[in-house]
């Protein structure tokens, strides 16, 4: 099936930043099988399905390398509250959190993450196999992993319990066409060295990533300074977890030596900027990274940590700190911030190969920002017009693996008002129980 996307600015984001500001796209089935400018474009006779695009700017779709879809529920809970995640959200989840809610908050997150153009992410949570399930529902390209922390869970009645989960989840789901399971330890200091190496052992196994929030808390690096005069990073090398295997989520206090042990060990950063500020732990050494030629993405972590989880909120935020961090307008200009939260995201992920760039014989995962709101004009450039002046709002259509998803602003085979009500539905006892802690 041959489908074209006409009349549109592509920014390709290879490796040249070739851009087509009156251009197509050609998708055969779920690749991309031409672009270029449209004095070129394919004979409209030889294809299905024309799209027109209306000068919307065509990008890559979006990668999310860090999020928890499963907590929707906790959005706008507790927001400012200095002690959140152990008065509210741990007590939270194992009170209140099940299968069908984690469902539920699953599919309406992918709904959200469509309308906002992304089409990959990484998750991190519990009951991954119901998160997978609404995944595939949903047609959007992830890596879930399940987590593993040291304590009983909504999921496992023991400690270290999503190990065992693990086991059936991963073969599950290894062979899945968009869906890779993963393997998630929650952090170097929520887990023993133990059940970190198991983690580790079953990432190798599988050949599967692993994901894990590091150097994120103040106490988690007060613990291995306290007990073992060591940084968190030099930790998890000592233990043997660092590889390219591993998406460190977070990162934010590293020294000059840890960064130099990620580099060494190919491990890839999943940078949540406006979870980080919102939580005032601090601005990671992003340029310090890129330096290095570590692989950098962007994430929103979880609904309740940065409140959206779509990336021109993340790209705006991104720009904002790291210039006010370096005392530099010109350092990240927009069309870095936008590869960042493209082919950034995929060689993150390790799918830099399949998705990330608009190039023949990659994925079809596509994404058409419209230019014709009032947020949206003039444009001179338009990386800056995505980066510092549109929003989620603006996206017009969405291709993930070649199949339409969002059609002029609205979800294709699915009402976000159905997805709302069914996570209403199952809401229910969780907004009774977090209003008591309010
Ligand atoms: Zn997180």
């Amino acid at each position: 099936m041959k489908k074209l996307i006409k009349n549109v600015h592509v920014l390709t984001m290879d490796a040249e930043k070739t851009e087509y500001p009156n251009g197509y796209i050609m998708i055969a089935d779920n690749m991309i099988d031409a672009v270029g400018g449209m004095e070129h474009a394919p004979d409209e006779k030889a294809v299905e399905e024309i799209v027109d695009g209306k000068q919307a700017i065509a990008m890559p779709g979006m990668v999310n390398t860090h999020t928890h879809i499963g907590m929707i529920p906790f959005r706008s809970l507790g927001d400012d509250y200095p002690d959140r995640l152990r008065r509210f959200l741990f007590p939270l989840e194992q009170e209140c959190m099940t299968e069908e809610l984690a469902y539920h908050s699953g599919k309406y997150a992918i709904a959200e993450m469509q309308l906002a153009g992304v089409t990959t992410f990484m998750d991190m949570y519990y009951f991954e196999d119901a998160l997978a399930q609404a995944t595939d529902e949903m047609g959007s390209r992830a890596i879930l992993g399940e987590t593993v922390i040291d304590f009983p869970t909504c999921d496992a009645d023991t400690a270290h319990g999503g190990l065992d989960y693990a086991q059936s989840f991963i073969p599950k789901w290894l062979n899945h066409e968009l869906i890779t399971p993963a393997i998630a330890p929650h952090a170097p200091n929520t887990n023993s060295p133990e059940a970190l190496k198991e983690a580790v052992r079953l990432s190798e196994q599988y050949q599967i990533p692993l994901t894990m929030h590091v150097a994120e808390m103040d106490y988690e690096l007060d613990h291995f300074r306290d007990t073992l005069d060591m940084t968190s990073v030099e930790f998890l090398d000592s233990i043997g977890a660092l590889s390219e295997r591993l998406v460190a989520a977070h990162c934010i206090h590293l020294t000059d030596q840890d960064i130099d042990l990620l580099k060494k060990h190919h491990v890839k950063v999943a940078h949540c900027i406006g979870a980080n500020t919102k939580s005032a732990k601090g601005v990671a050494r992003i340029s310090d990274l890129l330096d290095k030629q570590i692989p950098v993405g962007l994430g929103t972590d979880g609904p309740s940590s940065g409140n959206t989880l779509d990336l021109f909120t993340q790209m705006k935020l991104f720009a904002n700190f790291h210039k006010t961090e370096l005392k530099d307008r010109g350092a990240f200009p927009a069309s870095e911030i936008v590869e960042l939260a493209t082919m950034g995201g995929a060689r993150v992920l390790g799918m830099e190969n399949q998705i990330g760039s608009l190039e023949s014989g990659k994925k079809a995962d596509i994404v058409l920002v419209e230019t014709c709101s009032v947020n949206m004009f003039p444009l001179f450039d338009p990386y800056a017009a995505l980066v510092y002046s549109a929003n989620a709002g603006n996206v017009q259509d969405v291709f993930i693996n070649g199949k339409r998803t969002v059609k002029d602003k609205v979800l294709m085979d699915r009402s976000i008002a159905e997805l709302r009500q069914n996570l209403a539905e199952q809401m229910k006892e969780f907004t009774v129980k977090a209003k008591e802690r309010l």
